[in-house]
């Protein structure tokens, strides 16, 4: 239906994004890891899209369950399994007649709420999650002020796109650059780099 092809056309924008961010993605995860971001998430996001098109007839969440299960086997790292619980919870909070703002905002609460306890980060210690949570708020606060869906979606991408840049004066505290972690001082998390490049795409896309 139609639900399933706009999934499919932000699919593609998100992977076009991550497409052409390849080598700077890899180079974030570089400077205190293992350099794998960029390629993880071009194999992931392309196997995301393929997923998506391959469940064309199935419903919006069935559609993003496929595309969050077929990214995270094909991204692998912790990123993709990240990923594609974030995919697959937010397409199960869309299990309803008409998507609004705040039905998406209620998704991504969900999603994000999955993703906490898979990843089990805190605030502040470097990872996707310093990048998603400004989004997710600004969504909210974007649904309470009545706002419509492209416009909400890309204020809450602009959040995501700061707080992703604010990284860089951050210490990582989870994931492998951990391990290095006075050595990323300076440079922005490749995750929350990664997540806003996403969404700001998807945001394009919502024309
Ligand atoms: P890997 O570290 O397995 O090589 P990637 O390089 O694809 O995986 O992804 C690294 C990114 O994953 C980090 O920049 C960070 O944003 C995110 N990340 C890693 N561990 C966690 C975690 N426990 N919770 C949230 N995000 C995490
Ligand atoms: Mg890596
Ligand atoms: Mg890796």
């Amino acid at each position: 239906g139609e639900g399933v092809e706009l999934v499919d056309r932000l699919l593609t924008a998100a992977m076009r994004r991550i497409e052409d961010n390849e080598s700077e993605l890899g180079r974030l995860d570089a400077v205190a890891a293992d350099g794998d971001h960029g390629l993880g998430m071009t194999r992931g996001m392309r196997a995301a899209v393929s997923a998506a098109r391959e469940a064309a007839g199935s419903s919006v969440a069935d559609t993003l369950l496929a595309a969050g299960t077929a990214l995270a086997d094909a991204a692998g790292g912790a990123s993709g399994a990240l990923y594609g619980v974030l995919l697959a919870e937010t397409g199960a909070g869309l299990r309803v007649d008409e998507i609004t703002t705040a039905v998406v905002a209620d998704a991504v609460d969900g999603a994000v709420r999955a993703f906490t306890e898979l990843g089990k980060a805190e605030l502040g210690e470097k990872t996707m999650l310093d990048a998603i949570e400004p989004f997710r708020q600004a969504l909210r606060k974007q649904a309470e002020a009545g706002a419509a869906l492209p416009d909400a979606w890309r204020e809450a991408a602009q959040a995501a796109t700061l707080a992703a840049e604010e990284t860089a004066n951050l210490v990582p505290a989870k994931g492998r650059a951990a391990r290095l972690a006075q050595r990323s001082k300076g440079h922005a998390d490749p995750g929350a780099t990664s997540f806003a490049l996403i969404v700001t795409a998807i945001g394009e896309a919502l024309g």
